[in-house]
C-alpha cells in the first residue's frame, strides 16, 4: 500500500484514501484528475504531423507542375518530381505521386508548345 503525502496540508495518505484523514483534502478526486491528464498528454504525443503541414508543400507541388505547362518546362517539371519525392516521404503519398506525374506530363506537353512555339514564331 503506497502512502502519498496530501497536497493541502502534506500530510502521509494512503493512496487509497477518498479524502485526507487530517484535513480532509479530496484525495480521490486528484488522483483521478492526475490520470485524465496523463491520458490526454499521451494522446498528444502519438499524433501525427497534422495535414496542414504538409499543405504548403503540397501546393508547391501543383504550382511547380502547373508552372511547367508554361514556362521552363524541364526546370519546373524536375521541380515539381522533387517536391512531389519529397511530399511522398513525408507520408502524403497520394499527393506526391500526383505531383510526379503531373510534372512529368504537363512539363513534356509545356515543352512541346515551347518548341511548337520557337519554331512558328522563333
Ligand atoms: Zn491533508
Amino acid at each position: 500500500m503506497a502512502i502519498i503525502h496530501c497536497p493541502d496540508c502534506g500530510s502521509q495518505v494512503s493512496e487509497h484514501a477518498d479524502i485526507c484523514n487530517k484535513c480532509s483534502y479530496p484525495i480521490r478526486k486528484l488522483k483521478a484528475s492526475q490520470s485524465i491528464g496523463n491520458t490526454q498528454s499521451d494522446m498528444q504525443n502519438v499524433s501525427v504531423p497534422s495535414p496542414a503541414s504538409n499543405s504548403g508543400l503540397i501546393v508547391t507541388g501543383y504550382i511547380l507542375a502547373l508552372l511547367s505547362l508554361l514556362f521552363f518546362p524541364i526546370l519546373f517539371a524536375i521541380g515539381g518530381v522533387v517536391v512531389g519525392v519529397v511530399t511522398i516521404g513525408k507520408g502524403a503519398t497520394g499527393h506526391g505521386i500526383a505531383h510526379i506525374i503531373l510534372s512529368i506530363v504537363l512539363g513534356t506537353i509545356g515543352a512541346i508548345i515551347g518548341a511548337v512555339v520557337w519554331t512558328l514564331f522563333g
